[in-house]
């Protein structure tokens, strides 16, 4: 940029100097260079001043985390900041979307359970559409877009189509709720290994390998279930797993009004029963969870 800014210094008006600049922060070329692209970086900016068009559009595939913006990665800000144009899921919060550009087209495609608002594969033809006019199109999803998120269908219709697209990962809700929860997912006295699963339920049954899941020293993190609850601590006890064994459910991790909720296997089923649990909740199973009382370092805040 330096020695861009002196060969610049006597050329055109200072206007003409500033869309330049705007220009030329908004291309791949700082990608390309924080890459070490410098010569493909170069080729953008001579493009740039010898006024070629160079926006052809884009698709940017973005992990937002799980709430909090301040866990939002630079990459993901600097991409939200340039978008024209925003697909976005229920999950991604307000704060978030407050980042967007004023003038960037906002899209909620989000689904409750069970009811698709936009199902996927128009979604997946709207991205290839919109940058196919040439618009910088930002797919906003929450947490990881690659970890239950649909996200590698999105891009393989844009690879399809030929369409530039890049992809930033998210904090996923494990890593989120676990840290502001305070219940490390490993720890050497408690679990070597971690598993990440959905509970989803189809024809309302969840259909997951139970004997793999029931481990000693491992760790249970489950995505999409707090509907499915009750039958997901009843299989795990009949398929061995201690009926002590403790369990944590954390509601809206992350988010200010972020609440954690534990107990075992056995009396978790009766205790959502009795409470108005919002979504979304992440479980945590294993005993990991007993931690949680001594290293739970939001309490109060
Ligand atoms: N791609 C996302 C997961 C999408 S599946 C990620 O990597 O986090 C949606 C599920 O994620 C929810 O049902 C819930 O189990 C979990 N989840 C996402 N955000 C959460 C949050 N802030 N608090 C608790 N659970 C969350």
């Amino acid at each position: 940029l330096e020695s861009l800014r002196l060969r610049l210094r006597s050329e055109g008006t200072p206007k003409e100097r500033g869309v330049f600049w705007r220009r030329l922060m908004q291309s791949q070329a700082p990608d390309q260079v924080l890459a070490r692209q410098e010569a493909s970086a170069d080729k953008i900016v001579e493009g740039l001043l010898s006024g070629e068009n160079i926006s052809a559009g884009e698709a940017f595939l973005v992990g937002a985390g799980p709430g909090d913006p301040d866990l939002l990665t630079f990459r993901a800000l600097r991409l939200i900041q340039m978008s024209d144009v925003v697909f976005y899921d229920r999950l991604v919060s307000p704060a978030i979307l407050s980042l967007l550009p004023d003038d960037c087209e906002r899209h909620y495609v989000g689904k409750a359970r069970s009811d698709h608002a936009v199902p996927q594969d128009q979604i997946n033809q709207r991205l290839v559409d919109e940058a196919l006019k040439g618009r910088r199109v930002l797919r906003l999803k929450g947490g990881d877009p690659f970890i239950f998120g649909r996200g590698g269908e999105e891009i393989q219709q844009l690879a399809e189509a030929g369409i530039p697209f890049q992809v930033v990962p998210g904090i996923t809700a494990a890593s989120g709720c676990s840290s502001y929860a305070g219940i490390p997912l490993t720890h050497r006295d408690h679990a070597q290994s971690v598993r990440f699963v959905t509970g989803h339920l189809k024809d309302g049954t969840c259909n997951l390998p139970w004997d793999e899941l029931i481990h000693p020293q491992q760790t249970l993190v489950i995505y999409m279930g707090l509907v499915g609850l009750p039958e997901i601590c009843n299989q795990l006890i009949a398929h061995g797993m201690p009926a002590e064994t403790p369990i944590a459910l954390i509601e809206k991790g992350t988010l200010p009004d972020q609440q954690v909720h534990t107990g075992t296997l056995a009396s978790m089923p009766e205790y959502v029963a009795g409470r108005k649990i919002q979504a979304p909740t992440l479980t945590i199973v294993g005993s990991v969870v007993s931690l949680h009382s001594t290293l739970n370092w939001r309490s109060g805040q």
